[in-house]
């Protein structure tokens, strides 16, 4: 993954809700110059402008359970369709369940792509509620939060030897301070924390 920055990149990030995903994520694309793909964002806005998907999602969103997974491999598969996406992108958020892992991997085949890695950002349980509750977004209820935990635990934590399995998990910890979190994860892509700020184009 030395290249990563110059090559562009597929990754997925995994973690549970609450760990600093989209924080993360959003440094790494600028850094990767590959667009951020999160579906929770995507499943929102059609939620606000009252679509079609929007008015389906909405209730299930709002109960912390998963949109099924037909409905969301219709949205990914449209998203990945896009131009912007063509020489990578940073996935937030999917895959979510392992059906979903199976239908990425499929739509990564038919277009003769790969992922090149899946970022886990882990954070205990306890941190990750308080974390959630300061966020407040509507989902944010506490008991909405134990519930997508649970879920989380069900349905993706599976995904983790899934992709651990293919040699393509790497894990940070994102209990740490947000600074600390990004330098590390800029190792893991080879991308020195000054080349990061831009400082050197020496990649
Ligand atoms: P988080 O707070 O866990 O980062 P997201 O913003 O990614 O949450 O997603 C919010 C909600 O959107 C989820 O609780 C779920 O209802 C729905 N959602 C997002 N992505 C998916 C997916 N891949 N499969 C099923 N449901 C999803």
């Amino acid at each position: 993954m030395a290249d990563a920055a110059s090559q562009g990149a597929r990754v997925v990030l995994l973690g549970p809700p609450g760990a600093g995903k989209g924080t993360q994520g959003k440094v790494l694309c600028e850094r990767l110059g590959v667009p951020s793909i999160s579906t929770g964002d995507m499943l929102r806005e059609a939620v606000t402008e009252g679509s079609e998907l929007g008015n389906k999602v909405q209730g299930i969103m709002a109960s912390g359970a998963l949109v099924d997974d037909a409905t969301m491999a219709d949205v990914v598969r449209d998203r990945l369709a896009k131009p912007d996406a063509r020489r990578g992108f940073l996935l937030d958020g999917y895959p979510r369940t392992l059906p979903q892992a199976e239908t990425l991997a499929g739509i990564l085949r038919d277009a003769g792509q790969d992922l090149d890695a899946v970022l886990l950002v882990d954070v205990p349980e306890d941190e990750l509620v308080r974390r959630t509750l300061l966020r407040g977004r509507e989902d944010d209820q506490e008991t909405v939060i134990r519930e997508r935990l649970r879920v989380y635990r069900e349905k993706t934590a599976p995904l983790i030897g899934y992709y651990s399995e293919r040699g393509l998990l790497r894990e940070i910890d994102g209990n740490r301070p947000v600074e600390e979190v990004t330098a590390r994860m800029f190792d893991l892509f080879g991308v020195g924390a000054a080349e990061a700020a831009g400082a050197t184009e020496a990649d």
